[in-house]
């Protein structure tokens, strides 16, 4: 069924009673300002919710939505060869051609956002309340990618130059912003895209290139393959017909790739093992429920999410701190996104490897805090868990489990605290409640991490405000942030190499 009779079921949200969002549609010219989320508040908004829900319930809508065509291996050759051809033309159009299509894809998104969040809800299982911000992130990505290539395009004594063909394997976690940013930012700078979506999100993947496609940009120029793994998976991803690779996902997937064909320029935002700080000057309310709103949004399956809760002294030792922490997560409603209730959603598959283990065992030192339950027999409805006593070097310090479990760890002052969240290998983001100066800025020194947060939850980075990127085992490769001033250019060459200005 094509997306428009799917987007025929889905009512758009009232956008004549959200002023923001009409005030952002049409030109360039207007200049960038972040698309406001859906305002539950207005009646109208949630009756268009409620059918995106009733949608999303309907048991054949998931079988209903398309899936790209099956890639032969001797196909792959020919995809890459009719991408590069169609780079010539694309890179060839004025900057400001290829902006305008990113403006349309923007408000294309915007016009499709019910049908997107349907998808997503249906696929990955995540509720309407965590997928609504998504829409408004691929479209601030578009926008800003448009209004940065141009900028870009007006360096006078300078032209960028694109690569070719960049390949592009996004994640599951966040299927539709994450592929829009990382398939937008290449076709703005000239390059032809190729677009592997993730096995478990292939549905989301096709329904957002197929958004871009209806806005105009062509379909050689961006190319939809099927998430081909093993042999042709690999021919692909190590081609020498590919030039660039902007991936999202395990640190070891990116290492996988990057060893396939080590020359392969490689932009890859990968694990987190992310911490918050709470110190005993920190307020206290407003620490706990930024805790677990970034340890169980989304159920912990953000890169970004927190893990751990290093308190300091007095924190750690009260009682108090700990009751409320377990209030807040059980006061958290555990559910199917068909739920209007639900909070915390399903698990992407019943939990293996890492997360099971988090889920399941204790170490030495570790108590249960409040223990995890299966809520279900999916496998994939977990209450949340909150692990105690995490000690110093064990797994749970130092593994990313991508789930809905938190651990506490004990900090004797702000130095230690410091050592135990800069030990992880990862440094994706990184949050401290502290309402003193001189430790705000003492952290912000010594944090190890992309991405700081100070007395905030420390995911939902917004674009441009917060660009989005990682230190150490967090980023593979060339890594200017996501949604960062910097980001395109690093995706082409300059010529003069020193840009002026
Ligand atoms: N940008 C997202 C956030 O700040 C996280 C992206 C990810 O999980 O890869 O919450």
């Amino acid at each position: 069924s094509s997306l428009k009779e799917l987007d025929d079921g889905v009512p758009s949200p009232n956008r004549t009673q959200n002023r923001l969002a009409e005030q952002n549609e049409g030109s360039l010219e207007a200049g960038f300002v972040n698309e406001p989320d859906t305002d539950p508040a207005l009646v109208a908004n949630r009756e268009w919710a409620y059918g995106v829900i009733d949608q999303v319930a309907d048991s054949g809508f998931l079988a209903s939505l398309p899936t790209p065509a099956p890639l032969g291996s001797d196909e792959v050759d020919t995809v890459i060869a009719r991408g590069r051809k169609a780079a010539e033309g694309w890179a060839a159009r004025p900057a400001r051609e290829r902006a305008e299509l990113l403006y349309r894809v923007a408000d294309a998104l915007a016009d499709r956002r019910g049908e997107l969040i349907a998808v997503m809800a249906a696929e990955a299982g995540k509720t309407i309340a965590q997928a609504d911000p998504e829409v408004s992130e691929a479209i601030d990505f578009a926008r800003y990618y448009a209004q940065r290539a141009l900028e870009l395009d007006s360096i006078e004594g300078a032209s960028f130059h694109p690569v070719r063909m960049t390949l592009v394997t996004p994640p599951w976690n966040f299927p539709i912003a994450i592929p829009a940013g990382s398939t937008l930012a290449p076709l703005a700078t000239g390059s032809a895209v190729i677009h592997k979506p993730a096995p478990q999100t292939v549905r989301c993947s096709t329904a957002l290139i197929e958004v871009m496609w209806q806005a105009g940009i062509p379909r050689d120029v961006l190319q939809l393959v099927e998430p081909v793994e093993g042999e042709i998976g690999q021919k692909l991803v190590s081609h020498e017909g590919v030039d660039q690779l902007i991936l999202t996902g395990a640190f070891e997937t990116a290492s996988l790739f990057h060893g396939w064909r080590p020359e392969l320029e490689l932009h890859a935002e990968t694990s987190g093992k992310n911490a918050l700080l709470v110190t005993p000057s920190a307020d206290r309310d407003l620490a706990v429920a930024d805790l677990v709103n970034s340890a169980f949004g989304h159920a912990g399956q953000k890169c970004s999410a927190a893990s751990l809760a290093i308190c300091v002294g007095s924190v750690y030792d009260s009682e108090r701190f700990r009751r409320q922490l377990v209030d807040a997560a059980s006061t958290m409603v555990v559910g199917w996104p068909t739920d209007p209730a639900s909070v915390i959603g399903p698990v992407i598959e019943p939990p293996t490897g890492k997360l099971r283990r988090a889920l399941t065992t204790l170490d030495p030192g570790e108590s249960w805090l409040l223990e995890p339950r299966q809520l279900d027999e999916t496998g994939r409805l977990w209450s949340p868990g909150i692990k105690d006593g995490v000690a110093p070097g064990s797994f749970f310090h130092l593994n990313e489990c991508f789930g809905p479990v938190l651990g506490l760890m004990r900090a004797k002052d702000l130095d230690q605290g410091l050592a135990l969240q800069n030990a992880p290998d990862y440094g994706l983001t990184a949050g401290i409640h502290s309402l003193d100066a001189a430790e705000v800025t003492q952290w912000i020194d010594e944090m190890q991490a992309g991405n700081l947060y100070v007395n905030r939850s420390i995911t939902g980075a917004i674009v441009r405000r917060q660009s989005f990127g990682g230190w150490k085992r967090s980023a593979i490769g060339v890594g200017a942030k996501a949604g960062g001033p910097n980001y395109l250019t690093q995706l082409g060459q300059w010529s003069p190499a020193e840009v002026p200005g």
